[in-house]
């Protein structure tokens, strides 16, 4: 008989994941993809549309296209999860599943920080970008500040080439501009290892942005943009770029599925939760490596991940035995301004510490993104 196989989110994880079933499960078994979102948008590029390297409408595709490839999307919200009944509720009906993908991402909250949302732009959706590339076209000079609001946050370089690609950006047009990254962080892209850290602390020195670390945002006044941080630092910027505080997505706020940090709980490997038949993959989860960091959020993880849950539904539907895992890759582009790129790749799983490295920016691995960036809409929408 056939079987269903649910899939909540049409991000980077979802989509994924549904291809690759699609792929290995004739048609008797259905594919549905639950999104509230009527385009996927290829987040990566959110950075390029900050600096006016893209327009909103080239990074997002509709979903719709996915009922032509055998995968039944439906937009909708998901409002519930009942595992006993094993059944989704939607905003008006409801959808049983006989196997079950979590791919919800991670939920951004900027209204934790009094003052932001009217004095900033959220880097993180495609509106606050729009908006920061409209405001950054009629600046005349003065301070930037990019502020990362809290820990975790998806895609830990993205801040950083944010504040590479507005220098490079301003050099391009003559303007001078003082960009100062503010975080509550220690260092960059910290999980990585030291000398990750080190030198792309020392890349975004070099493009002439100040580096801030261990500054905690509090609050912003938004009547003069002022922000205040908790060590007691004030300062008035002319435009404010964030990455809001991340959470769980509201509707899987249930015991039975969380860590104590209140993210998805999943084996390591095999990305399955606690609860039968129920799998969970990328920025939704939270797997502790190790060196007692978690693993960090971003698409290439998300996506591996999903490759293997989807193997291990279709082996398990078709009665073979499960037989892929995620082993702890991630690969994730770099962009340093001036059409130069590094790239952040290696293994967060190897012991005792994750090996990865940092290639050098080139201008062939920016045109490594462009491809990337490409393919992605190519394969899947
Ligand atoms: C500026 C920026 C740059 C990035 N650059 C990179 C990069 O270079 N490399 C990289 O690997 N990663 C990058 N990332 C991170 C990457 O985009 C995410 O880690 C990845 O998309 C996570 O996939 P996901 O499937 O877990 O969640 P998402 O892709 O965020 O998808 C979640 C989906 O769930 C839907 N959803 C949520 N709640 C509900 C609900 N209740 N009902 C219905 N639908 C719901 C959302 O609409 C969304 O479509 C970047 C992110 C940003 C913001």
């Amino acid at each position: 008989m056939g079987k269903r196989i649910v899939i909540l989110g049409a991000g980077s994880g979802g989509l994924v994941c549904s291809h690759v079933l699609r792929k290995k499960l004739n048609s008797s078994h259905e594919i549905v993809v639950v999104d509230r979102q009527t385009h996927f948008i290829f987040q990566p590029s959110l950075l390029w549309l900050l600096v006016g390297m893209r327009r909103a409408a080239h990074i997002q595709r509709p979903l719709s296209f996915l009922q032509k490839k055998g995968i039944n999307y439906i937009n909708s919200e998901v409002r519930h999860v009942d595992f006993d009944q094993k059944e989704v509720h939607l905003i008006s009906t409801k959808l049983k599943y006989d196997y079950l993908v979590i791919s919800l991402g991670a939920s951004l909250h900027p209204e934790k920080i009094p003052g932001l949302r009217d004095s900033g732009h959220n880097l993180y959706e495609i509106n606050g970008a729009d908006n920061a590339r409209k405001n950054l076209e009629l600046f005349k000079g003065g301070k930037i500040a990019v502020i990362v609001c809290a820990t975790p946050y998806k895609c830990p370089p993205a801040p950083y080439e944010a504040s590479m690609l507005l220098s490079s950006y301003f050099n391009k047009k003559k303007i001078r501009a003082e960009i100062e990254l503010l975080t509550p962080e220690p260092a960059p892209v910290g999980t990585a290892g030291a000398h990750v850290s080190e030198r792309i602390v020392s890349l975004i020195q070099e493009r002439g942005v100040s580096f801030m670390p261990k500054h905690q945002i509090s609050f912003v006044d938004s009547s003069t943009r002022e922000v205040s941080f908790s060590n007691g630092k004030k300062s008035r910027y002319e435009i404010i770029v964030y990455i809001p505080p991340h959470g769980l997505p509201s509707v899987l706020n249930n015991p039975s599925l969380l860590t104590k940090n209140g993210w998805v709980k999943t084996n390591s490997r095999t990305m399955e939760t606690d609860i039968e038949n129920v799998y969970a993959v990328g920025d939704a989860t939270e797997i502790i490596l190790p060196v007692g960091k978690p693993l960090p959020k971003a698409g290439a993880v998300a996506k591996l991940e999903a490759i293997a849950v989807a193997d291990n539904i279709a082996s398990n539907i078709l009665g073979k035995p499960p037989k892929s895992s995620y082993d702890g890759s991630s690969v994730c582009f770099v962009e340093t301004g001036e059409g130069r790129a590094g790239l952040i790749k290696g293994n967060f799983y190897a012991e005792p510490a994750p090996k990865v490295k940092l290639k050098e920016p080139s201008m062939f691995l920016h045109w490594g993104k462009i491809l990337f960036e490409r393919s992605w809409f190519y394969k899947y929408l």
